[in-house]
């Protein structure tokens, strides 16, 4: 591994370590675990000056799931669209994210071209609900017995 000393690296070098870093993590990262690998090699504020210069290029692109912080590397993709989905349990608090290549996703992006004439290069879903582990475990959650108690104020509505 090549070791860098913190001082002498330079806006540049940082810019193609985070790129890096992205294309090996399938194109995205929560920006804090990309920060805590690439803290032994750059300041903070290297780091952070590289994730808005990468921005400004539109090579990445920022946003937020749940309150976390992402990063996508979304570059050298003229004509292709980024379709990133996650989702996100509210029962145990894990996120999930995959890469969507469907075409009834990308006909979205084309409504939305027509409708709007607003060319989409980047496209976030976010689904609210309940991954299977915790729909598996369905006897120990809090949820299910919430949605057990709504059943039944819904029945005791219906009864009167
Ligand atoms: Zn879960």
């Amino acid at each position: 591994m090549v070791v860098y000393k913190k001082r002498l690296l330079r806006n540049n070098q940082i810019c193609e370590m985070i790129l890096d870093n992205l294309k090996e993590n399938g194109n995205i990262a929560k920006k804090e675990d990309l920060v805590k690998k690439l803290i032994s090699f750059a300041s903070l504020s290297t780091i952070y000056r590289g994730i808005t210069r990468l921005e400004k290029k539109g090579l990445i692109v920022a946003f937020d799931v749940a309150n976390d912080k992402y990063i996508a590397y979304i570059g050298d993709r003229s004509n292709k669209i980024l379709n990133l989905t996650f989702f996100v349990c509210d029962i145990c608090n894990q996120r999930f994210w995959l890469k969507l290549g469907n075409k009834k996703l990308e006909k979205i992006k084309r409504e939305i071209k027509k409708l709007y004439d607003f060319d989409s290069k980047f496209v976030l879903y976010e689904f609210h609900g309940v991954c299977k582990n915790c729909l598996l475990s369905k006897s120990s959650n809090p949820l299910n017995l919430k949605k057990e108690e709504i059943n039944n104020e819904n029945s005791s509505y219906a009864n009167r």
